[in-house]
């Protein structure tokens, strides 16, 4: 395999160094596709939360071309600062309803998470004249201190969707719980599969499963992530806010 880059030396230090990571962390997404995977094809997000435009420049010249952000208005001057550039914007974090109206401008957001953020994003899409994609953000472990949906009330949340017609429910998103074993992510994970396929069956064109981070993202492959949100893997550690 080739990279997309021929040699370092037209990049910043910065941008041959996540050239490096970004081909290094594409070997490791393949090697859990082969080892296990569900046949999907698998995305990475480029996760450049608290860094800034030229982190989201750098992966793109690493042949990167979706990035995540959890925050609207962080993104916001980001892809301001970047108009020309070519890539899918993904809101992954928590919406707020106020922040509709600019979630929607998103490509794909994955935290949708209860049925007033539908109603509000549903009404700032027909306001926008747009159809979003949105991916349902599924709470599988139940700790108290994660967003989503409750596992066991998806296929109530998806029928209830049905209203909501400037919305394309694409899938689901989750987030592990902080540290757990591999037993326990591999529960979390396939959960999320379920979710998503109950999700489809409630008539949603449903394909996508939004899971995995830095630390956990080949298990995430291993159970059928077709997408992976990357972020200290690829930039290194973030500041704390
Ligand atoms: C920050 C963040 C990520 C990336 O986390 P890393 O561990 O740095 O890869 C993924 N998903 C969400 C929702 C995030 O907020």
């Amino acid at each position: 395999m080739t990279a997309p880059f021929s040699s370092d030396s037209q990049l910043s230090p910065f941008a041959a160094d996540v050239a490096r990571r970004v081909q290094a962390v594409r070997e490791r997404m393949q090697a859990a596709q082969q080892r296990g995977g569900h046949g999907q094809e698998v995305t990475l997000i480029a996760v450049t939360k608290t860094h800034g435009p030229e982190a989201v420049e750098a992966a793109y010249e690493a042949g990167v071309r979706d990035v995540g952000e959890n925050r609207v208005q962080e993104a916001e001057s980001k892809r301001a600062a970047l108009p020309h550039l070519p890539v899918r914007w993904h809101l992954i974090g928590h919406v707020q309803r106020n922040k509709a109206r600019a979630a929607v401008q998103f490509d794909l957001v994955h935290g949708l998470d209860s049925l007033r953020l539908a109603e509000a994003l549903q009404e700032a899409a027909v306001s926008a004249g747009r159809v979003v994609d949105v991916l349902v953000q599924v709470n599988v472990s139940g700790e108290a201190s994660k967003f989503g949906v409750p596992a066991h009330e998806v296929s109530a949340f998806g029928d209830a969707l049905a209203r909501c017609a400037a919305l394309r429910v694409r899938g689901v998103m989750t987030m592990a719980p902080f540290e757990a074993d591999e037993r326990t992510l591999r529960q979390v994970f396939s959960g999320a599969r379920t979710s998503r396929d109950r999700l489809r069956a409630t008539g949603h064109p449903a394909d996508l499963l939004s899971m995995g981070m830095s630390g956990d993202f080949e298990i995430a492959i291993e159970e059928g992530a077709t997408h992976v949100r990357l972020g200290t893997v690829l930039f290194g550690a973030r500041e704390a806010a």
